[in-house]
């Protein structure tokens, strides 16, 4: 692991006030003769660990959450789909109807949108990328009532998971769908129409804010469609060229 991703995970769980973590990882890294706990300050044992973090253990985390009230409605926790290993990564809101059914992201008419629009692209662009190879998920993995915007403390208390989950996969780039991602990851007060086609950073890592698909679904904002399709095109070439 280099120095800066290191210093990146101790950094993230440090601001959650954790000081020890997956005594498994650390307990699997003892036993290959990696490390050893009694010679190793805090934060070095914490990134030793933390190199065993995976997706299946930050779901097993979540478990049967009930963190937040959002529990309440919803019939399945939507944690998010794909590529373990893919380089780019589409963050949305939160689940909707569709999603809270099936526990799959992106699957009703705005994912379907979002599935055209990745595969589209990238065929017209002559990169061969299919849904499966991205990963998709959502700053909220329990579908908010009514469908309305996840509220600041629901973000909070879920974006933990986002977070583990992105630095788990440590994609080349992250799409950020529409204002609420990108209020989320990035500490910028414009709207997405200010935001979109330009680069940011998340921990180092390359943002591209754009349109979220049920925006585009509304007949009026049509025109949004082609800026939609210009950021889409700028990540795709940026990650996989
Ligand atoms: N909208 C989102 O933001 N996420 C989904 O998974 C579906 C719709």
């Amino acid at each position: 692991m280099n120095p800066e991703l290191l210093r990146q995970y101790i950094a993230y769980y440090q601001d959650l006030g954790i000081d020890t973590l997956y005594r498994r990882g650390l307990a699997g890294a003892q036993a290959e003769g990696l490390c050893h706990t009694k010679d190793l300050q805090p934060t070095v044992a914490q990134a030793f660990s933390l190199c065993t973090e995976t997706l299946a253990l930050i779901r097993e985390d979540i478990g049967d959450c009930r963190r937040c009230r959002l529990h309440e409605g919803r019939s399945k926790i939507v944690f998010g789909a794909g590529n373990e290993q893919a380089r780019l990564v589409f963050v949305g809101e939160g689940p909707g109807a569709d999603e809270d059914a099936q526990g799959v992201p992106f699957v009703g008419r705005a994912g379907q949108l979002l599935t055209q629009m990745i595969e589209g692209t990238a065929r017209k662009e002559g990169i061969p990328l299919l849904r499966k190879d991205v990963y998709i998920c959502n700053v909220v993995k329990c579908r908010p009532p009514g469908n309305r915007t996840p509220l600041p403390d629901e973000m909070e208390t879920c974006g933990q998971f986002l977070v583990r989950q992105l630095l788990a996969i440590r994609p080349k780039a992250i799409s950020v769908l529409g204002a609420t991602a990108a209020k989320a990851l990035l500490e910028r007060k414009e709207g997405v129409t200010k935001l979109r086609g330009n680069w940011y950073r998340w921990r180092g890592i390359p943002v591209m804010v754009t349109f979220h698909p049920s925006y585009l679904l509304r007949p009026y904002n049509q025109s949004a469609k082609r800026e939609a399709w210009e950021d889409l095109k700028k990540v795709l070439h940026h990650v996989y060229d």
